[in-house]
């Protein structure tokens, strides 16, 4: 017995030289696209493999200098401009840091992990974001191959982060050759440590959102929803609009992060789906059937949202040059705002030039008409929202509820 349950010392562990290499590593991720909600991810999965998070590093902002200063003369035929944006981040990364990063991380994301992911028919990426990558990359290897030459692995897996059983053999595969001693099983616990990092954000994002609308419901202030792709967070490509507008004084929500507690929607959606138009609050199947892309499909349920929350008076449209796929979305977007009398403003054409004098003087045309109809806009809007918002503390909530019942039986 004595001898079945004597331990034999266990093994000290070795020293792992492949962990001490790894926390030297640089990686450089180009902050654009998608890059702009899966950050998180990317952090999350690297601190895992025992790259320090300070070792991660992102370019910049999108600017007319950073493309004239890294991007030029690599630019490729594309006729997206988020997309062609892309040479001067990759430029950035290569010619501009102070310390050189051994590995440029651009995934090619196929699809992400989208919260109306379940209730749609599907979480894709726009496709010239998904191969944006592979344009960029052209403008870097067409006379002789830049990364090769400064010393920098070129790394760009496709990752499909709406499937996450496939995620770690796509990231095992690309970087088993860049990461000393990578093996399949880390790389699997590091996906995992990736989504738990990225749903921690969101959370935290979500409830700060969450913090705005219960002031905005305390004190019946108006604030504005911005309804864009994720790119448009890049003060280079949406120009700081909402950035302008909270200036006069309203609150900004960006649609990606609006809060999705249980209360809030039951509050938002329930009587729809007690009416059987919508099966959850995440079902868009009433407005867009053809639910395929991720990010139209965000942009579709926040307005619906924008449409049934009484302090949300405003929603502004950002979106690129003529993008082939926000077109067939202006028109849904924009009746189911204003068949709830918010107010809607478009930004249809964001381009390459800074447009700051129009911008600045529609800034002021969209301040000017919230001032004037917020106030009306949220007593229209409370009129038909049910009772109960768990927005506002209990009591406050019964006297909405009595004024709401009152408006609609005068
Ligand atoms: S959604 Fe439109 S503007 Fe955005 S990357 Fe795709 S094609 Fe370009």
């Amino acid at each position: 017995m004595a001898k079945w349950f004597a331990r034999k010392p266990s093994a000290a562990p070795g020293p792992r030289p492949d962990l001490e290499a790894r926390a030297k590593l640089r990686i450089g991720i180009p902050k654009l696209l998608n890059v702009w909600t899966t950050h998180q991810f990317w952090l999350g999965f690297f601190g895992a493999l025992g790259v320090p998070n300070n070792r991660v590093v992102f370019s910049g902002d999108t600017s007319e200098e950073q493309a004239r200063e890294f991007g030029r003369g690599r630019g490729t035929v594309d006729c997206c401009y988020p997309v062609k944006c892309g040479a001067g981040h990759y430029g950035e990364l290569v010619f501009g840091q102070k310390r050189k990063i051994d590995i440029l991380f651009s995934p090619m994301i196929y699809s992400l992990s989208s919260f109306l992911q379940g209730h749609v028919a599907d979480s894709l990426a726009c496709p010239r974001v998904m191969a944006g990558p592979e344009n960029i990359k052209a403008g870097f290897l067409k006379e002789r191959d830049v990364f090769a030459e400064n010393g920098i692995r070129y790394v760009s897996p496709l990752v499909s982060l709406a499937e996450p059983a496939i995620v770690p053999k796509q990231l095992y595969e690309a970087l088993k050759d860049v990461i000393p001693g990578l093996s399949y099983k880390e790389t699997r616990a590091a996906v995992d440590e990736g989504y738990r990092t990225l749903k921690g954000f969101n959370t935290e994002m979500r409830a700060r959102s969450r913090e705005i609308l219960e002031w905005c419901a305390r004190e019946n202030r108006p604030c504005v929803m911005v309804l864009a792709r994720p790119y448009h967070m890049d003060a280079g490509i949406g120009h700081e609009i909402e950035v302008d507008l909270q200036a006069y004084g309203y609150p900004i929500l960006w649609m990606q992060y609006f809060p999705i507690d249980d209360d809030l929607m039951q509050w938002i959606f329930g009587p729809d789906m007690a009416a059987g138009h919508i099966k959850s609050p995440f079902d868009i199947d009433d407005v867009w059937p053809s639910s395929y892309s991720a990010n139209t499909n965000e942009i579709l349920w926040g307005a619906k949202v924008a449409a049934r929350v009484p302090w949300i008076t405003c929603a502004i449209r950002l979106t690129s040059y003529e993008c082939g796929m926000d077109q067939p979305t202006f028109t849904p977007v924009q009746q189911i705002i204003e068949r709830s009398h918010t107010l809607f403003f478009s930004f249809q054409e964001l381009d390459s030039t800074k447009p700051a004098g129009s911008v600045k003087i529609r800034v002021e045309t969209i301040s000017f008409y919230m001032q004037q109809s917020s106030e009306r806009i949220i007593e229209q809007k409370q009129a038909v929202t049910p009772p109960g918002c768990p927005l506002l503390p209990q009591a406050e909530s019964k006297l909405a509820t009595a004024k709401a019942e009152l408006a609609a039986s005068a």
